[in-house]
């Protein structure tokens, strides 16, 4: 089998090994299609201080080709969709319903999705395997983790706002939050760089979009909410510099959410007026919960979230340097990368 490791940064190797054969509880998994994800690009530009290097790529869906003993949920032939981790049901944050926090979140961490065939560990298998939904292609179920991780967001933000909601980053993940918030009927703007994307945003219902390389965003989210500032801001560019706008943007009374994470150690300031005064509130969220997952789930199985206009293109296996050089100039918001070139799957 073909397998792909990302060694350092900016460097993927399709390398040959052995097909491994599952261990008890293991998951052996022919791999349909894979999605490269900002994640992906965070690690194969810097190193993430979650994801090690080697075996790349963690959002996939595909078949099993064989299960170990004692796997009773799925067999040979299921179309399934893993997540890269499972939370241990045990430890404290678990215990709270804070499974996003586990303690052991990423022991046994699935990663090697850009490759034929992907081991899906017993820890996952057991908790975050589930069924490709019948009518969704293979690429289209492989967002179910980072819809998970959009629902998780969601769900910090409960009761969720129903008026005006801005979303600043226009990647794969800003581009799902604009989904989710029109799901939720809220009017969104979109904020970001890019003709294409802000071009694409408006195809997913953003209502107003801002290029935030020609005009002054805060003026321009203001006059676009009549004055006020968007109930909620939700920042998915993962840059210090629009971490600390956004709560200038928010209306008074509003909430952030910060869900692009920063560089580890790095350090940033708010305006102490409009958190205290402004009651300006800042939401974190990171990860997923395995409610998110049920409720992405059947978010995408339902159609209720249409995910494939994100799909910039479709590419082989042998394709996926060629793809992460573009991604990294700035090209493109999400490929799928498929082992054996077809077209929808
Ligand atoms: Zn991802
Ligand atoms: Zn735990």
């Amino acid at each position: 089998m073909r397998q792909a490791i990302l060694s350092e940064p900016r460097h993927i190797e399709l390398v040959t090994r052995p097909i491994p054969a599952p261990g008890p509880g293991e998951v052996l998994m022919q791999v349909r299609a894979a999605l490269t994800c900002g994640t992906d690009l965070k690690t194969y530009r810097r190193g993430h201080p979650k994801v090690p290097f080697g075996p790349f790529g963690h959002e996939c869906a595909g078949d099993v080709v064989a299960v170990g003993t004692g796997v009773q949920h799925v067999r040979e032939g299921d179309a399934v969709v893993p997540m890269p981790t499972a939370s241990c049901g045990r430890c404290a944050p678990c215990r709270r319903g804070r499974e996003n926090l586990c303690e052991r979140l990423f022991d046994d961490i699935v990663l090697g999705a850009y490759a034929d065939y992907l081991l899906v560990s017993a820890k996952v298998a057991s908790t975050h395997l589930l069924g490709k939904p019948s009518g969704l292609s293979y690429i289209e179920t492989a967002f179910l983790e980072p819809l998970a991780c959009v629902v998780h967001a969601w769900n910090r933000l409960t009761p969720a706002p129903v008026e005006q909601v801005a979303v600043v980053g226009l990647g794969a993940i800003g581009m799902l939050q604009i989904a989710m918030a029109r799901a939720y009927g809220a009017r969104v703007i979109a904020m970001g760089r890019r003709t294409e994307r802000l071009e694409l945003a408006r195809e997913l219902g953003a209502h107003a979009v801002v290029d935030t390389e020609r005009e002054h965003a805060g003026e321009s989210v203001r006059a676009l909410t009549g004055g006020v500032g968007p109930d909620v801001v939700i920042e998915c560019t993962g840059n210090p510099t629009i971490w600390m706008e956004a709560p200038r943007w928010a209306a008074t009374g509003g909430r952030v959410v910060l869900f692009a994470g920063l560089t580890e150690g790095m350090h940033v300031a708010f305006d102490a007026t409009r958190l205290h005064y402004d009651e300006v509130d800042i939401i974190n969220a990171f990860h997923f919960r395995p409610q998110d997952v049920e409720q992405a789930h059947h978010l995408l199985a339902t159609g209720a979230i249409a995910v494939r206009p994100l799909v910039t293109g479709v590419r082989g296996l042998d394709d996926l340097g060629t793809v992460f050089a573009s991604l990294d100039r700035g090209n493109g918001v999400k490929y799928a990368i498929l082992p054996e070139p077809a077209a929808w799957v």
